[in-house]
Protein backbone atom coordinates (compact mmCIF):
# COMPACT_ATOMS: atom_id res chain seq x y z
CA UNK A 1 0.00 0.00 0.00
CA UNK A 2 2.67 2.54 1.10
CA UNK A 3 4.43 1.77 -2.12
CA UNK A 4 1.30 2.44 -4.27
CA UNK A 5 1.30 5.42 -2.50
CA UNK A 6 4.33 6.39 -3.26
CA UNK A 7 3.83 5.66 -6.57
CA UNK A 8 0.39 7.55 -6.89
CA UNK A 9 2.46 10.86 -5.59
CA UNK A 10 5.47 10.24 -8.20
CA UNK A 11 3.20 10.03 -10.79
CA UNK A 12 1.27 13.45 -9.81
CA UNK A 13 4.50 15.20 -9.47
CA UNK A 14 5.72 14.29 -12.79
CA UNK A 15 2.10 15.24 -14.76
CA UNK A 16 2.63 18.58 -12.41
CA UNK A 17 6.36 18.90 -13.51
CA UNK A 18 5.60 18.74 -16.84
CA UNK A 19 2.48 21.02 -17.02
CA UNK A 20 5.02 23.56 -15.39
CA UNK A 21 7.42 23.05 -16.99
CA UNK A 22 5.25 23.14 -20.64
CA UNK A 23 2.86 25.68 -19.30
CA UNK A 24 5.69 28.46 -18.39
CA UNK A 25 7.63 28.12 -21.25
CA UNK A 26 6.16 31.50 -22.34
CA UNK A 27 8.27 34.32 -24.70
CA UNK A 28 11.45 32.35 -24.31
CA UNK A 29 10.28 28.91 -25.04
CA UNK A 30 8.91 25.98 -23.74
CA UNK A 31 11.25 23.13 -21.75
CA UNK A 32 12.51 20.55 -23.53
CA UNK A 33 12.37 16.96 -22.10
CA UNK A 34 16.11 17.27 -21.10
CA UNK A 35 14.66 20.31 -19.06
CA UNK A 36 16.91 22.58 -21.42
CA UNK A 37 14.51 25.44 -22.50
CA UNK A 38 13.96 25.36 -26.29
CA UNK A 39 15.35 28.10 -28.27
CA UNK A 40 12.39 28.43 -31.01
CA UNK A 41 14.16 29.40 -34.27
CA UNK A 42 11.85 31.08 -37.10
CA UNK A 43 13.67 30.82 -40.67
CA UNK A 44 12.30 30.84 -44.29
CA UNK A 45 13.85 27.89 -45.97
CA UNK A 46 14.48 29.07 -48.97
CA UNK A 47 18.06 31.23 -49.29
CA UNK A 48 20.91 28.75 -49.96
CA UNK A 49 23.03 28.81 -48.90
CA UNK A 50 22.20 30.33 -45.41
CA UNK A 51 19.23 27.97 -44.90
CA UNK A 52 18.18 25.11 -47.19
CA UNK A 53 16.43 21.58 -47.50
CA UNK A 54 18.89 19.27 -48.99
CA UNK A 55 17.02 16.36 -49.86
CA UNK A 56 19.36 13.80 -48.27
CA UNK A 57 19.52 14.92 -44.87
CA UNK A 58 16.54 15.42 -42.56
CA UNK A 59 17.78 18.79 -40.68
CA UNK A 60 17.91 22.23 -42.42
CA UNK A 61 21.23 22.83 -43.75
CA UNK A 62 23.13 26.14 -44.16
CA UNK A 63 25.45 29.04 -42.74
CA UNK A 64 22.32 30.24 -40.45
CA UNK A 65 21.87 27.13 -39.38
CA UNK A 66 24.79 26.15 -38.17
CA UNK A 67 25.65 29.37 -36.53
CA UNK A 68 21.83 29.47 -34.75
CA UNK A 69 22.79 25.74 -33.57
CA UNK A 70 26.20 26.86 -32.02
CA UNK A 71 24.60 29.68 -30.46
CA UNK A 72 21.97 27.32 -29.10
CA UNK A 73 24.56 25.37 -27.74
CA UNK A 74 26.59 27.97 -25.94
CA UNK A 75 23.43 29.26 -24.59
CA UNK A 76 22.88 26.19 -23.25
CA UNK A 77 19.75 25.26 -25.54
CA UNK A 78 17.47 23.04 -27.88
CA UNK A 79 17.34 24.79 -31.06
CA UNK A 80 13.74 24.18 -32.76
CA UNK A 81 13.62 25.85 -36.25
CA UNK A 82 10.62 26.33 -37.94
CA UNK A 83 10.23 26.94 -41.38
CA UNK A 84 8.36 30.22 -42.30
CA UNK A 85 7.76 32.59 -45.28
CA UNK A 86 10.40 35.42 -44.76
CA UNK A 87 7.58 38.05 -44.34
CA UNK A 88 5.89 35.98 -41.83
CA UNK A 89 8.80 36.29 -39.65
CA UNK A 90 8.31 39.43 -37.88
CA UNK A 91 4.53 38.70 -36.88
CA UNK A 92 6.12 35.62 -35.72
CA UNK A 93 8.54 37.44 -33.06
CA UNK A 94 5.92 39.82 -32.42
CA UNK A 95 3.47 36.74 -31.69
CA UNK A 96 5.80 35.20 -29.70
CA UNK A 97 5.44 32.23 -31.43
CA UNK A 98 9.05 31.55 -32.00
CA UNK A 99 12.15 33.39 -29.99
CA UNK A 100 14.44 34.71 -32.64
CA UNK A 101 14.76 34.31 -36.50
CA UNK A 102 18.03 33.81 -38.46
CA UNK A 103 17.20 33.98 -42.06
CA UNK A 104 19.68 36.19 -43.77
CA UNK A 105 17.76 39.26 -42.66
CA UNK A 106 19.49 42.23 -42.97
CA UNK A 107 19.59 44.83 -40.25
CA UNK A 108 17.43 48.33 -41.39
CA UNK A 109 16.12 50.56 -39.81
CA UNK A 110 12.69 50.03 -40.94
CA UNK A 111 13.18 45.90 -38.85
CA UNK A 112 14.45 48.36 -35.82
CA UNK A 113 11.14 49.83 -35.29
CA UNK A 114 9.66 46.49 -34.86
CA UNK A 115 12.17 44.06 -33.18
CA UNK A 116 15.55 44.07 -31.97
CA UNK A 117 18.99 42.56 -33.62
CA UNK A 118 21.94 41.10 -32.82
CA UNK A 119 25.73 41.71 -33.61
CA UNK A 120 26.08 41.59 -37.15
CA UNK A 121 26.74 38.29 -38.98
CA UNK A 122 27.52 38.34 -41.98
CA UNK A 123 28.24 41.27 -44.40
CA UNK A 124 25.83 40.90 -47.57
CA UNK A 125 24.61 42.86 -50.31
CA UNK A 126 22.58 43.18 -53.60
CA UNK A 127 23.25 42.07 -57.23
CA UNK A 128 21.04 41.86 -60.62
CA UNK A 129 21.12 38.15 -62.22
CA UNK A 130 20.03 37.96 -65.52
CA UNK A 131 20.23 35.93 -68.53
CA UNK A 132 23.25 34.99 -70.12
CA UNK A 133 22.31 36.58 -73.88
CA UNK A 134 21.26 39.37 -72.27
CA UNK A 135 23.39 42.30 -73.54
CA UNK A 136 21.83 45.51 -72.48
CA UNK A 137 21.80 45.10 -68.55
CA UNK A 138 24.81 45.74 -67.05
CA UNK A 139 24.26 48.10 -64.50
CA UNK A 140 21.16 49.07 -61.90
CA UNK A 141 20.46 51.84 -63.89
CA UNK A 142 19.99 49.91 -66.91
CA UNK A 143 16.99 47.94 -65.08
CA UNK A 144 15.03 51.28 -65.82
CA UNK A 145 11.95 49.97 -68.12
CA UNK A 146 12.29 46.19 -67.19
CA UNK A 147 11.20 43.56 -65.53
CA UNK A 148 12.54 42.46 -62.74
CA UNK A 149 11.46 40.07 -59.89
CA UNK A 150 12.31 40.20 -55.95
CA UNK A 151 11.63 38.02 -52.92
CA UNK A 152 8.58 40.29 -51.24
CA UNK A 153 9.15 41.62 -47.99
CA UNK A 154 12.89 41.97 -48.70
CA UNK A 155 15.49 44.74 -49.17
CA UNK A 156 15.68 43.88 -52.98
CA UNK A 157 11.60 44.60 -52.92
CA UNK A 158 12.28 47.99 -51.26
CA UNK A 159 15.44 48.93 -53.28
CA UNK A 160 13.97 48.32 -56.63
CA UNK A 161 10.75 49.84 -56.22
CA UNK A 162 13.20 53.20 -55.10
CA UNK A 163 14.73 52.82 -59.29
CA UNK A 164 12.17 54.59 -61.83
CA UNK A 165 10.60 52.71 -64.40
CA UNK A 166 11.14 49.20 -62.97
CA UNK A 167 8.09 47.06 -63.36
CA UNK A 168 8.16 44.71 -60.05
CA UNK A 169 7.18 41.13 -59.59
CA UNK A 170 7.07 40.29 -55.59
CA UNK A 171 7.18 36.51 -55.48
CA UNK A 172 7.81 34.04 -52.45
CA UNK A 173 11.22 32.89 -52.91
CA UNK A 174 14.08 33.59 -54.09
CA UNK A 175 13.74 30.24 -56.23
CA UNK A 176 10.36 30.96 -57.27
CA UNK A 177 12.03 34.53 -58.73
CA UNK A 178 15.26 32.53 -60.43
CA UNK A 179 12.67 30.23 -61.98
CA UNK A 180 10.92 33.18 -63.46
CA UNK A 181 14.39 34.48 -64.74
CA UNK A 182 14.78 31.21 -66.75
CA UNK A 183 11.12 30.91 -68.00
CA UNK A 184 11.49 34.70 -69.94
CA UNK A 185 8.95 35.94 -67.55
CA UNK A 186 11.17 38.83 -65.88
CA UNK A 187 14.24 40.09 -67.46
CA UNK A 188 16.25 40.20 -64.22
CA UNK A 189 16.25 39.23 -60.49
CA UNK A 190 17.53 41.83 -57.75
CA UNK A 191 18.99 39.43 -54.45
CA UNK A 192 21.50 39.10 -52.03
CA UNK A 193 24.92 38.44 -53.13
CA UNK A 194 26.04 34.87 -51.66
CA UNK A 195 23.16 33.85 -52.57
CA UNK A 196 22.89 34.74 -56.48
CA UNK A 197 26.15 33.43 -56.31
CA UNK A 198 26.03 30.33 -54.77
CA UNK A 199 22.77 29.77 -57.20
CA UNK A 200 24.94 29.81 -60.26
CA UNK A 201 28.25 28.20 -59.04
CA UNK A 202 26.92 25.99 -56.67
CA UNK A 203 23.66 24.35 -57.66
CA UNK A 204 24.58 24.43 -61.69
CA UNK A 205 22.73 27.17 -62.55
CA UNK A 206 22.91 27.31 -67.01
CA UNK A 207 21.98 30.03 -68.83
CA UNK A 208 21.96 32.78 -66.24
CA UNK A 209 24.93 34.97 -65.12
CA UNK A 210 25.08 37.45 -61.72
CA UNK A 211 26.21 40.88 -62.90
CA UNK A 212 29.32 42.48 -60.29
CA UNK A 213 27.87 45.53 -58.84
CA UNK A 214 26.76 45.75 -55.85
CA UNK A 215 23.59 47.92 -55.10
CA UNK A 216 23.96 48.28 -51.29
CA UNK A 217 26.33 47.38 -48.13
CA UNK A 218 24.13 45.31 -45.74
CA UNK A 219 24.72 43.48 -42.70
CA UNK A 220 22.87 40.14 -41.37
CA UNK A 221 21.53 40.16 -37.68
CA UNK A 222 19.82 37.60 -35.89
CA UNK A 223 16.34 39.29 -35.11
CA UNK A 224 14.89 39.23 -31.64
CA UNK A 225 10.91 40.50 -30.30
CA UNK A 226 11.19 43.82 -29.27
CA UNK A 227 10.44 43.84 -25.64
CA UNK A 228 13.12 40.69 -25.03
CA UNK A 229 16.41 42.73 -24.48
CA UNK A 230 17.89 39.87 -22.02
CA UNK A 231 17.35 37.47 -25.12
CA UNK A 232 19.31 39.64 -27.39
CA UNK A 233 22.35 40.08 -24.40
CA UNK A 234 22.06 36.17 -24.33
CA UNK A 235 22.24 35.79 -27.96
CA UNK A 236 25.31 38.55 -27.98
CA UNK A 237 27.16 36.69 -25.34
CA UNK A 238 26.40 33.37 -26.86
CA UNK A 239 27.82 34.97 -30.20
CA UNK A 240 30.87 36.10 -29.07
CA UNK A 241 31.96 32.27 -27.44
CA UNK A 242 31.07 31.40 -30.63
CA UNK A 243 33.43 33.42 -32.22
CA UNK A 244 35.80 33.47 -30.06
CA UNK A 245 36.51 29.81 -29.47
CA UNK A 246 36.89 29.70 -33.75
CA UNK A 247 33.63 27.81 -34.30
CA UNK A 248 32.28 31.04 -36.45
CA UNK A 249 35.36 30.36 -38.73
CA UNK A 250 34.59 27.29 -38.98
CA UNK A 251 31.25 27.29 -39.99
CA UNK A 252 32.20 30.54 -42.54
CA UNK A 253 34.91 28.49 -44.08
CA UNK A 254 32.49 25.27 -44.34
CA UNK A 255 29.71 27.41 -46.31
CA UNK A 256 32.54 29.82 -47.77
CA UNK A 257 35.59 28.48 -48.08
CA UNK A 258 37.61 30.88 -46.43
CA UNK A 259 37.48 32.27 -43.16
CA UNK A 260 35.16 35.07 -41.62
CA UNK A 261 35.62 38.38 -40.47
N1 LIG B 1 18.73 40.18 -46.86
C1 LIG B 1 17.45 40.36 -47.46
C2 LIG B 1 16.52 41.02 -46.49
O1 LIG B 1 16.78 41.03 -45.31
C3 LIG B 1 16.85 39.04 -47.97
C4 LIG B 1 16.65 38.02 -46.91
C5 LIG B 1 15.97 36.75 -47.36
O2 LIG B 1 15.38 36.68 -48.42
N2 LIG B 1 16.03 35.71 -46.61
O3 LIG B 1 15.52 41.54 -46.85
Amino acid sequence: MFKFKKMLSLAAACVLGAALLTGCGGQEGASSSSGAKTLKVGSSIDFAPFEFQDETQKEYQGFDMDLIRAIGKEMGREVEIQNLGFDGLIPALQGGNIDVAISGMTINEDRKANVLFSEPYYESGLTIIVRDNNADIKTFQDLKGKKVAVQIGTTSANEVHKLEGVEVKELNTPPDCFMELKASGVDAVVNDKPVNDYYITKSGATGVKALPEKLTAEEYGIAIAKDNKALQDEINAAFKKVKDSGEYDKIYKKWFGEAGK
